[in-house]
């Protein structure tokens, strides 16, 4: 197989990293995203990952605490998830590097948008934690925008589900599947495919987002190599 894109930023949910468990990290999960990421870097593919924290704590679900310390506790769990996914690497055989929105000196590096992309370049895997560094964002958000910074031809976001449907396939059996949609499509129907700052930051910045099933992690492969998985967002749908 080969690549279709040369430079890619990957986007895991928590919730992937959790595994059959509802919360935490899974390692032997982990340890098989990662070897598809490894695959991918062996190719040659220039990959950069956006992890979330859903698996630990998300601010907007805390109930009676203040948004914004909430949300600071949801950018540390992400942060933990940065440093798992980077051992994960680590130990196939990968050189990464973890780049933190929020400094934390001591266990990574400051998010410094040359340096990631010099990182890159040189075929490290650069792993970005505490999302866009601010409350009221959110990871899928930062996917975005670290995506528009590094020039990315593609975000890849691998969920739990195996695409955007027009209802919620776990509530509605008949619910349909898109094979491609447009980012109006995306805005205009409110559809689930990440939030609306997140599409929209896409859509002004030319990037396609391709949302697939993560509980296969080949799928990593397959969509980079450009097969015809998931959900394609763009500009235009032919
Ligand atoms: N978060 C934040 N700013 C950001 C990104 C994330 O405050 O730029 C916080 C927010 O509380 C969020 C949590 O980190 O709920 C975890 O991120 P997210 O919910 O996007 O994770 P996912 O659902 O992808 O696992």
């Amino acid at each position: 197989m080969q690549p279709k894109y040369h430079r890619v930023l990957l986007k895991l949910s928590g919730e992937s990293l959790a595994g059959n468990q509802s919360h935490g990290i899974d390692f032997d999960t982990v340890m098989k995203i990662c070897r598809s990421i490894k695959s991918c870097a062996d190719m040659g593919v220039q990959i950069a990952i956006v992890v979330g924290g859903g698996n630990f704590w998300r601010g907007r679900s805390s109930g009676k605490m203040d948004r914004t310390r909430a949300d600071h506790m949801g950018m540390l769990a992400t942060t933990i998830n940065a440093l798992g996914i980077a051992d994960a690497l680590e130990q196939l055989g990968l050189v990464v590097r973890v780049q933190t929105a929020i400094e934390m000196r001591q266990i990574a590096e400051p998010y410094i948008r040359n340096r990631a992309v010099r990182h890159l370049e040189k075929g490290r895997v650069v792993v970005f934690g505490c999302g866009t560094g601010n409350p009221f964002f959110s990871t899928d958000t930062a996917a975005a925008l670290r995506a528009a910074e590094i020039d990315a031809d593609i975000i890849l976001k691998a969920t739990m589900v195996d695409g955007v449907y027009d209802s919620d396939p776990k509530k509605n059996a008949d619910a349909k599947k898109f094979d491609s949609l447009t980012f109006y499509n995306v805005l205009e129907k409110n559809l689930q495919v990440m939030d609306s700052t997140a599409a929209s930051l896409c859509r002004d910045n030319h990037i396609p987002i391709c949302v697939f099933s993560i509980e296969d992690p080949e799928n990593i492969v397959r969509a980079i190599c450009g097969e015809k998985i998931g959900t394609i967002v763009k500009e235009e749908t032919q």
